[in-house]
């Protein structure tokens, strides 16, 4: 299974995302873990994605496009992946399209996990992420995955999360349309428990896997 996980912040790409990967055993491949990674190991691409993901804004697509580039020569992404926040606008979903195609390796479907914008404040400013696993959490002191110490991401203050969501809608959105024209796009609905939505995203994915 080749995945897409598309949708604002907050929607429960991060959760479902460690669900979904799990389900169909393939890796879970977010870009904002893997610049939070770098940030943590003080690497240079970490220090300069940090500077754009403090103010809610993109790190600029030559660094990313490059940064995904890599991951997808990795070994296990042969029986498939699931991209989280990536691409996050149409020029990196055309990239990715080419990097793919090169593969022979195209996307089965792209996963739009809907939300309202208030319940997307109200959730973003409650949320923790842990400091190793970088796994999203509300109303825990410690990471309920892996025991670590939980933080709030810099980008989840009330000031950056208007910001996050001003970029959505202007450049990610309009990948859904690019998507589904592709005839690519699963709408599933991001209201609800965690594993009736992971039920309704792999209910409608086993559409196109089977
Ligand atoms: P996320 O964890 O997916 O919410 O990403 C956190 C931040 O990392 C974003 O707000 C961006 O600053 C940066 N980021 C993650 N993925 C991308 C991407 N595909 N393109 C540009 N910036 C990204």
């Amino acid at each position: 299974m080749r995945l897409v996980l598309v949708g604002p912040p907050g929607a429960g790409k991060g959760t479902q995302a460690q669900f979904l990967a799990a389900h169909y055993l393939i890796p879970h491949i977010s870009t904002g873990d893997i610049f939070r990674a770098n940030l943590k190991a003080g690497t240079p691409l970490g220090l300069q994605a940090k500077v754009f993901m403090d103010k809610g804004e993109l790190v600029p697509d030559s660094v990313t496009n490059e940064m995904l580039k890599d991951r997808l020569t990795h070994g296990d992404v042969s029986n498939g992946f699931l991209l989280d926040g990536f691409p996050r606008n149409v020029a990196q979903a055309e990239v990715l399209r080419a990097i793919l195609a090169e593969k022979k390796m195209p996307l089965d479907a792209v996963l739009e996990f809907s939300l309202a914008n208030e319940e997307i404040v109200a959730r973003l400013s409650s949320r923790r992420t842990c400091k190793d696993c970088f796994q999203p959490s509300v109303g825990v002191e410690k990471c309920p995955s892996c025991g670590g110490d939980v933080y709030q991401r810099e980008d989840d203050k009330a000031e950056v999360i208007a910001r996050r969501l001003e970029v959505y809608q202007e450049q990610t959105a309009p990948i859904v349309s690019f998507y589904r024209n592709e005839g690519l796009l699963i709408t599933v609905g991001a209201l609800g428990s965690v594993e009736d939505i992971t039920a309704h995203a792999i209910s409608a994915l086993s559409r196109v896997s089977e």
